[in-house]
């Protein structure tokens, strides 16, 4: 309702032809057709800041992406059952990133999305472990292939988890001790390894995403260290799902679980690894892989072709050259300081925290006793989109508004971003 005919229209035609799955944002669904650095285009040519994708990390159509795609379209695109450098220049600089074991003599593997990462790793520590087990946060994302689906809660409660997966609640540094959040998260885990003993097999692996996305945005550093310990006690491995907060988006680390100072066993990524260009994967420790190269193999068609390699190669190499690292922590920190002088004038607004480029900003309907404000939240989402800013909101309420903007995000854009949502807030 209150829709104007086209796009009405729009919506009845998409909803005709891709199915009852899929899902819009916004009341007032944006229609876009091009993209250039933070911003967002419809065929109207009006112009709207993108303050939500993290694919473009380094930016919409990043003429540097795209012209290393472009020519090695026209040069070669093929799998990798030939040598070909790329992969290989590309695995050799970014081994090195992710420290300790991996760093020392671990290997890359490459998808062409999170999900058949996140679906790879889980298969190697079955194998590795002999076990099934899968130990997740109470509203973790992490794919939509069959396997993890199956531990992706977040998917809602008509979506089945695996028999072999037991949840432990996320970091609420709002809503919890900061000081005991590593501790307690490390019992809940020790106590759910001894549950799937108990039950099955045990524990094959924990996964968690380093920036809790979809569970609500949490980023006290070091809470992952009790943790991964809790997990390697009980014979599990850790994997560190970095596809949401790999690449610099927290501005202080390359990589998310290096603010919890932990040596992953597995460390999957993939989103804004190609910039758009689908490239995703997994690094991994050499131990850890070993049986599973001996006893299996692995083929992906598309997984680690060269076009894929030179799109990740060319989105590494812009943030080397462009300091992107730099600029989201500048940029990340200059936004949440405009946030925290708002909630001074605002109640509803109960935190603000993140890391670098990823921020959530948690609405109350009560300051005290910090009651979400789902509705709220979807107003405020509803009314930037009006004012041609988009972000969302997330979380097991769907009350804390998510900033996570391509990293090229400037000074400007995040002045503009807080312009409007301080005068979304004066007019509410
Ligand atoms: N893990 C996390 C933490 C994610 O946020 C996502 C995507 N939202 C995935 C895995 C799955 O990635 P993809 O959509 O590329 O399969």
């Amino acid at each position: 309702e209150g829709l104007d005919a086209a796009t009405q229209a729009a919506v009845a035609r998409r909803a005709r032809l891709l199915g009852p799955a899929y899902r819009l944002f916004y009341r007032h669904p944006v229609a876009v057709c091009r993209g250039e650095g933070t911003r967002l285009f419809d065929a109207e040519g009006r112009e709207y800041l993108d303050a939500y994708n993290n694919v473009a990390s380094v930016g919409h159509a990043n003429p540097r992406v795209v012209e290393a795609v472009a020519r090695q379209m026209g040069t070669l695109c093929t799998h990798t059952r030939y040598i070909q450098d790329g992969i290989l220049d590309y695995a050799e600089q970014m081994l090195p990133t992710f420290g300790g074991r991996i760093a020392a003599n671990g290997h890359m593997m490459f998808t062409c999305t999170g999900s058949e990462a996140n679906d790879l790793a889980m298969r190697i520590a079955r194998h590795r472990t002999g076990r099934n087990g899968i130990i997740v946060t109470a509203e973790a994302y992490h794919g939509n292939s069959h396997l993890t689906a199956g531990f992706s809660p977040s998917l809602g409660d008509a979506s089945p988890l695996g028999t072999w997966v037991r949840r432990v609640p996320a970091p609420d540094s709002y809503r919890m001790d900061p000081d005991t959040l590593g501790q307690k998260m490390a019992e809940a885990v020790a106590e759910q390894a001894w549950e799937l003993k108990r039950h099955g097999d045990g524990l094959a692996a924990f996964i968690a995403d380093s920036l809790f996305s979809s569970d609500g945005i949490f980023a006290t550093p070091g809470v992952l260290k009790p943790v991964a310990e809790a997990v390697h006690a009980a014979g599990g491995l850790f994997v560190a799902d970095e596809v949401q907060s790999g690449f610099a988006r927290s501005g202080d680390r390359f990589w998310g679980f290096q603010r919890h100072g932990i040596d992953p066993d597995i460390v999957t990524m993939g989103k804004p690894m190609g910039n758009g260009y689908p490239v995703a994967g997994i690094a991994v420790a050499p131990e850890v892989v070993e049986s599973f190269g001996r006893d299996t193999r692995y083929f992906n068609t598309f997984g680690g072709n060269g076009v894929a390699m030179a799109a990740a190669q060319a989105v590494v190499d812009f943030m080397r050259d462009e300091d992107v690292q730099g600029n989201v922590a500048r940029v990340g920190a200059r936004i949440r300081e405009g946030l925290t002088a708002l909630a001074a004038r605002h109640e509803a607004i109960g935190d603000i925290r993140g890391a670098g480029l990823y921020i959530g900003v948690e609405m109350v309907s009560d300051r005290a006793a910090r009651t979400p404000d789902a509705a709220l939240a979807a107003r405020i989402v509803n009314d930037l989109r009006e004012r041609r800013v988009l972000i969302s909101a997330t979380g097991p309420e769907a009350n804390v508004l998510k900033i996570r903007p391509p990293l090229v995000f400037s000074d400007t854009d995040a002045d503009w971003l807080l312009s409007e949502f301080s005068a979304v807030l004066a007019a509410l």
